[in-house]
């Protein structure tokens, strides 16, 4: 069975109703996935999510209104996937410099951009560490740095939720969990 955040794997059997509650009635809408610009060899649209409808038709008890998925594996409006950012992440907390990082990764992408989504992240780190303080305490961390301090609350996390994961799971993980995207 793939991971849970897995496009494949994912089901509308999670979700509930941000408007009241319910989840037996909800349905995909037709034509409504939520795309941004590739940056793949094609520049195949990358889906990021899907508009969902909560029936109230049939006796479905729903309440009729529509409401937004963002599916794990995107970043929104940043390109770059989860995955490829959370091996990122993986390899910056096994204590290589983001340069070996983004050459360990072997993605088509620039360092710049490793450099632009790392800036892009240190400038989310409260907002990230909120989330991730639902789920579990931070961890004991040496680093007097926030950024490194939220790597390993990352990971803590997402392992607790996930124990013996990969790892590049970590960020399609967070966005199925908490319903935001990992970068704003
Ligand atoms: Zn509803």
């Amino acid at each position: 069975m793939p991971p849970p955040w897995t496009p494949s794997f994912f089901t509308l059997k999670r979700q509930r109703c941000p408007h009241c509650g319910k989840f037996e009635g909800l349905n995909r809408h037709r034509h409504s996935r939520l795309t941004d610009k590739g940056f793949g060899v094609h520049c195949e649209r990358l889906v990021r999510g899907q508009r969902v409808y909560c029936s109230n038709r049939n006796r479905r008890g729903g309440c009729g209104r529509t409401f937004a998925i963002c599916l794990a594996e995107a970043l929104p409006r940043h390109g770059v996937d989860a995955a490829a950012l959370s091996r990122l992440l993986a390899a910056l907390l096994a204590g290589q410099s983001l340069k070996a990082a983004a050459e360990a990764v072997r993605t088509p992408f620039a360092l710049e951009t490793f450099y632009h989504l790392c800036a892009r992240m240190r400038r989310r780190l409260d907002a990230l560490r909120v989330l991730l303080c639902r789920d579990t305490a931070p961890p004991a961390c040496v680093s007097a740095d926030a950024f490194p301090q939220t790597l390993a609350h990352l990971r803590a996390t997402f392992l607790a939720a996930n124990p013996g994961a990969d790892m590049s799971g970590m960020c399609a993980w967070f966005q199925m969990r908490f319903q935001r995207p990992f970068l704003g």
